[in-house]
């Protein structure tokens, strides 16, 4: 079983308009509603790749609970952790080729939710093989509070995919408790280590290489259409995809991960791996929605991706 977690989930709102009218009303003649962040994306794929997955987080309200009802219907097993404040609506209105997005905080998790769903997650972690960690801290929760949930899976000896950005990386790096994978993007990448990094391999490779990321058995920078590049132990990978037709590249990072997940979980080899994380990443890409697969088109894709040791 994969344990999927969802920090500060939401529910997705997509309001496709002709044209956006400022300082006016525009009216909708389809929202679409989704559950969302990053955690649930990864959630849909693996359900959609028949994984076996739990999905857990914080959840609170009347939208909370229309999420917990959308993964049900979706046959995707939910054990979310109640919080007394209210889980929030981001709003995307699709408009002339552009996407503007209104993106609410959250809830404020308080100093007792906060000690609770450690405990709560204890638990759950003991019931799965391995756990996926997506996205970023609600207010409230400290920037550690991945590394103490890293510990929990470590003291069980369960491994986690870690995929988010900012000062929560920045203290998992500086723990003593590691994940087992992490998946920057170059942003990403560069934002950590302060300085641009390019999509030079020799670059990659030495940025790679730095202190930071000692006791990380597997770092997989994405590199969006460059596909990817990869460092597992001492072993230096780079990913080769095929050109596609790209719809909407979001959620595109949140499917490679939901692949990553799914290739440890089955325990493959390291070829296997990047292939499956980065054809999900492409067929995520060719879809309008996020976190959805075409399956029909893997073997295809899978077998285009070159891997190149370095
Ligand atoms: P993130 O969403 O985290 O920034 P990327 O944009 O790098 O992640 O996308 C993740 C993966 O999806 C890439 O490693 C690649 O395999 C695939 N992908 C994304 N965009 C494209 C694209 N334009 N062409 C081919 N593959 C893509």
């Amino acid at each position: 079983m994969i344990l999927t977690v969802t920090m500060n989930p939401s529910v997705d709102i997509s309001y496709p308009l002709e044209k956006f009218n400022l300082d006016t009303v525009n009216r909708v003649a389809k929202a679409i509603k989704t559950p969302g962040g990053k955690g649930l994306n990864v959630t849909r794929v693996l359900k959609q790749l028949d994984d076996k997955v739990i999905a857990t987080g914080l959840i609170g309200g009347a939208l909370g609970i229309d999420i917990q009802k959308k993964l049900t219907e979706m046959r995707i097993e939910n054990k979310f952790f109640e919080i007394s404040g209210e889980t929030r609506n981001c709003i995307a209105i699709l408009h002339e080729g552009n996407q503007t997005e209104i993106l609410e905080n959250g809830p404020t998790i308080s100093q007792s939710e906060s000690e609770k769903f450690l405990e709560y997650f204890e638990k759950l972690v003991q019931e799965v093989e391995i756990i996926s960690i997506s996205g970023s801290l609600p207010n409230g929760l400290e920037d550690d509070y991945y590394s103490k949930m890293i510990e929990i899976c470590n003291k069980y000896e369960k491994p986690v995919v870690l995929d988010c950005s900012g000062r929560a990386l920045v203290e998992v790096l500086k723990n003593e408790y590691k994940p087992k994978i992490i998946k920057p993007n170059t942003e990403e990448l560069s934002q950590l280590i302060g300085k641009e990094v390019s999509k030079d391999i020799g670059e990659l490779k030495e940025t790679l290489k730095n202190e930071l990321f000692d006791g990380i058995e597997w770092i997989i920078v994405s590199l969006g259409a460059d596909g990817a590049f990869a460092k597992h132990n001492d072993k230096f990978y780079k990913v080769n995809v095929p050109k596609i037709e790209v719809v909407n590249p979001v959620g595109s990072g949140d499917s490679t991960v939901a692949g990553i997940t799914s290739a440890i979980y089955e325990n493959t080899s390291d070829e296997n791996l990047l292939k499956k994380a980065n054809t999900l990443g492409m067929l995520n890409a060719m879809e309008k929605l996020t976190g959805f697969v075409n399956l029909e088109n893997y073997e295809k894709l899978f077998s285009k991706i070159e891997i190149v040791e370095y």
